[in-house]
């Protein structure tokens, strides 16, 4: 089932910058996608796209079943309610405990209390964080934070979870453990669309790489290393 399509994809920015130069990509349900490349080269242009944080400034885009550059702004929610998305500064509220952070991403989906209440405890169990439930997220270490921001993220089911750098913040060990759970959500069936530099994760953990540089795509290659020669 394809569930992410990029046709003849552009992004110039006001400044005139091309961010994203002709993309054509298609990402099959299921699939662990990496997208690697230098600072600057695009990536979280691409993937911001997906999401609808930016639009194109031509093409089409179509993830799930919603044409990106047709929909309007007020069905954008809907949008990101079928998708997760997890960033490398884990954007957790501060004044929230961890349970509530998880909660809010399904009270916004009107959910009974009893039944959100599951729902995170069941979340947080696969990150293995049930005992934080009550504390907040400054009392968390990074790779804590960054486990609720993944239980948040795929609270409501999301056929796809998009990572923009999660593990930039990391410790190599905290990493890997990061990359153990995306890697466990992935094999549940869940579409993961990653954005990182970190190579030993890309080497360790072979799947699709989408190399970018300069706005282009320069390699597309299944269970890909991360320096296309070593
Ligand atoms: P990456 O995620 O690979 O570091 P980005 O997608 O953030 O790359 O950036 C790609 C290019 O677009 C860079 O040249 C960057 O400076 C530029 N860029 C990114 N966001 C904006 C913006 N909002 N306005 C103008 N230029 C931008
Ligand atoms: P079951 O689905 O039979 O309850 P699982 O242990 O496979 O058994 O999963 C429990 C629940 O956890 C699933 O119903 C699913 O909603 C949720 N879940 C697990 N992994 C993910 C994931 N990657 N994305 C979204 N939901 C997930």
């Amino acid at each position: 089932v394809l569930l992410i399509e990029f046709k003849h994809v552009f992004k110039k920015y006001a400044n005139q910058v091309v961010a994203v130069n002709d993309f054509n990509i298609k990402i099959q349900q299921g699939e662990f996608v990496y997208v690697i490349g230098p600072s600057g080269a695009g990536k979280s242009t691409f993937i911001k796209m997906m999401y609808r944080e930016e639009k194109p400034t031509s093409g089409q885009i179509k993830v799930n079943d919603y044409q990106l550059e047709e929909i309007k702004n007020s069905k954008v929610p809907f949008l990101r309610r079928e998708l997760g998305v997890v960033f490398q500064d884990f954007k957790l509220l501060p004044k929230l405990t961890i349970f509530e952070n998880v909660a809010y991403a399904l009270q916004v989906i009107e959910k009974q209390p009893a039944a959100i209440k599951a729902r995170v405890e069941h979340v947080l169990g696969l990150v293995k964080l049930a005992s934080k439930a009550p504390a907040f997220p400054n009392e968390l270490s990074g790779g804590e934070q960054q486990r609720v921001a993944i239980a948040r993220a795929i609270a409501n089911e999301p056929k796809i979870l998009i990572a923009d750098e999660p593990t930039g913040n990391l410790d190599p060990e905290t990493a890997a453990g990061i990359m153990e759970i995306l890697e466990r959500i992935n094999q549940q069936g869940t579409t993961v669309v990653m954005a990182t530099h970190n190579s030993h994760l890309v080497n360790e953990y072979r799947h699709r790489v989408i190399e970018i540089e300069g706005g282009r795509v320069i390699r597309d290659q299944d269970e890909g290393r991360f320096f296309q020669d070593e």
